[in-house]
Parts: C-alpha cells; structure tokens; sequence
C-alpha cells in the first residue's frame, strides 16, 4: 500500500511535467484503481441498504448494479469511475434473516432464589421446571441467544405460584413474528422426610412436634386439634359416600353415624325451605398434606396456621366433621346465608357443634369458620352448647 502511494506521487509528478498524452493514458491506467473492500458486509433482512461506504481507495466515482435484498450471500457489482476509465469489482455481501429460526430459541430459563436445574426438560416447546413449594414468588429470567429477537414477556416476578401453574414466554423477533412457550411449573412434593410420626417437608414442620397421638374413643369425642393429631396410616371404619344430591363438588364421605345425623338434620333444614349441602368431610392425611402444604406456597407458616390444620391435625380425618354449604354456593359464601343461621340454633339438637366460633379462636386455634361443624353426638352437643364451650373445654372439665 505504502509503495502504491508513492506511486501515485510519481504519476502526478510525471502528470504535471509530461507534455505527451499517450503516455499519459498508459500510466493513468495502471495506477488509479486502487481501492479496498470493507469487509464483511452484512445487512439484516429489511434493514436500509447501504453501500455508500464500503470501499475506499483513488478513483473518482463508483456506481452499483442491482441489489439482491433476498436472505443470503450475494456479490453486488461495483463500476469504479475515473477520468472516463471504468473498472468492475465484486462485492461480497450477506443478508441476514432476522427471524428466529430455530425451535430452541428459549435459551435458558432461570428462577431465582431456586437453581434450576440446567437441563430442564423440553418437549414440543413446552418446559417443564420444579420448584419447592415454600417458594412464595420467584423471579423468571429468560434467554435467548438469537440477536434480532428479544423476550417480550413471561418474565418478571411470579406471586403465589401455587400447586401446579402455567407460565408463558414470549420471544418476540424483530419481524414481529411471535414465539410462544409454555412452561409448566410443578411443585416439589419429593422433599417430605419422616421421623417417626413427625413429618418435615421442604424444611417445614408439617405436624406439631411437640403434639401427642390422639386417643381414638367410642362415644365420637375423639379430640383432634393442634396438640393432638392422628398418625397417617388413620382411616375410620365406617365411612360412606354422601348422596351425591346432598354434596356440591362430590366425593364427601362421613362415618355412618355422621352421615345418619346429617340426613336427618337436612330433612329438617329442607321442611324450612332450606337447602344444606356439604362440601368436603373425610379427608384423609394426603388430602390433608396437600391442602396445607398448597397454603404454605401462598401464606407463612403462621398465618396458614390459622386457618388451615396440619396433616394429622383435621378432624376431617376422623370423618365426623363437614364443611357446609348452602345450596350450590361454595363455603366462602356459606357465613350469613340463612342455612347458616339455621345451623347455628338447630345444629346440636343433631348433634353438630359449630367447631371453631367466633370468640374462640384463642383457644381453638383457629380463625372463625361459620362452615365447619364437627359430629359429636346429641347429647353432648347439646350440652356443649347449653354450656358455651368449645370441645376443648368441655372435655378438660
Ligand atoms: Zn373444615
């Protein structure tokens, strides 16, 4: 290059000094094509194409013939001008797709606070993650590595994941063509460890560790709260499936004693124009660690606790005790209804006792559940309720 430049001083030198025109021509014609090529010339699909600054060198002019704007390599031709002489190059170019090509955009995916395991498994863009249940929110990172798409949405923080959800990604490429991807988020059920009647799961007490075994009585008294608990392996003898006409979402069981009470007391409640329904009783301890340990993804540990029983800790176990509804409403909806104020003065003489009142959370344990009553029998439910108290009362006297 250095040697061509000194070329050129020599020509014009010689240019100005030389009269003959022959010679001149012969010269000019060696020397002023000189020129480079920028290299790698590449544009994106739809991008203004420019070819203004991609060769330098000693001519005057250049002109281009056509361009190919379709995606590939192509050679664009290149007439250098000077003092009436032409010369024609070729010039390497590249158009480049902007659209992701590839079913594997989704480079990664990252949930903070949780290591995700690096080869979380896809199949038919659909990712499948796990994470603890204890996790209350998580932030989602996603990745791509392809340079004209960006992910537009599916990231960010995720609140309250729950049991099982979906989330989606977006990737968007900069031709607006839209990629979507599932990524279906299972909670860990693995982490559950046992010792001795104690359960621990993800770190998690799940029973009462300092609670004892309840004493399982004939007379429908068996008491079942916070301190006493019943071990997995409990099912009660007697259990039968509720008239699907008396139950709103289906699968309600109550021992035969139980579920003779509740007949008979819906009997009653329909003379008044009344339509008492149940909507969960018999849960079993799964049931149970399922419930709870689902609120645990949403709630502290000590807020669920007020208002969820530990696994081995519902009477619902014991299959004496329903949640009620009225009619087809769900039993959010049961406090305040007329079936409510129906069972609050006529419940006992079937002999359910309302087992978490209003002005008794301190020592039940529990917040205030208009819809939870428990079976213990006539008598006794009559007497519990002439006396006020709450079944941990009544039997400390
Ligand atoms: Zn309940």
């Amino acid at each position: 290059m250095k040697n061509k430049i000194v070329k050129i001083l020599i020509l014009l030198i010689l240019l100005v000094s030389c009269s003959s025109p022959q010679e001149l021509d012969t010269d000019e014609t060696e020397v002023k094509f000189t020129y480079q090529v920028k290299e790698n010339i590449i544009f994106t699909e739809g991008e203004l194409i420019d070819f203004s600054d991609i060769l330098v060198g000693n001519y005057d002019s250049y002109e281009i013939g056509s361009i190919n704007e379709t995606i590939g390599q192509h050679v664009l031709t290149v007439t250098l001008l000077k003092d009436g002489e032409t010369k024609t190059i070729g010039v390497p170019y590249t158009i480049k797709d902007k659209t992701p090509t590839s079913n594997y955009y989704l480079k990664s995916l990252e949930f903070e606070g949780y290591e995700l395991d690096p080869t979380f498994t896809k199949e038919n863009d659909v990712y499948t993650v796990t994470i603890p249940r204890n996790l209350v929110s998580f932030t989602v990172n996603a990745e791509t590595d392809d340079p004209f798409a960006s992910i537009t949405s599916g990231t960010g923080v995720v609140q309250n994941p729950g049991y099982d959800f979906e989330h989606h990604i977006t990737i968007t490429a900069e031709d607006k063509t839209e990629f979507y991807y599932l990524v279906f988020v299972r909670i860990d059920e693995s982490e559950s460890i046992m010792n001795g009647d104690i359960e621990t799961w993800n770190g998690y007490d799940i029973n009462y560790p300092n609670s004892q075994l309840a004493t399982i009585r004939s007379d429908h008294l068996t008491l079942v709260n916070k301190q006493y608990r019943l071990q997995e392996s409990y099912v009660p003898s007697d259990l039968v499936y509720v008239d699907e006409e008396y139950q709103v979402y289906g699968g309600a069981h109550l021992t035969r004693p139980a579920y003779d009470a509740y007949i008979e007391m819906r009997n009653a409640a329909s003379g008044e124009g009344l339509n008492l329904k149940v909507s969960t009783c018999y849960r079993d301890y799964d049931f149970q660690r399922t419930l709870y340990t689902n609120y645990l993804s949403q709630d502290t540990q000590e807020v669920v606790d007020t208002y969820s029983a530990r696994p081995g800790h519902s009477e619902h176990q014991l299959g004496t005790s329903c949640d009620f509804a009225s009619g087809v409403l769900n039993i959010d909806d049961f406090t305040g209804t007329p079936e409510d104020y129906w069972m609050r003065d006529n419940a006992a003489d079937f002999g359910f006792i309302l087992r978490f009142p209003e002005d008794k959370t301190d020592i039940t344990g529990y917040t205030y559940e208009s819809w939870h009553y428990r079976y213990i029998g006539i008598n006794d439910a009559q007497e519990m309720k002439r006396l006020g108290v709450t079944l941990e009362e009544y039997l400390d006297q």
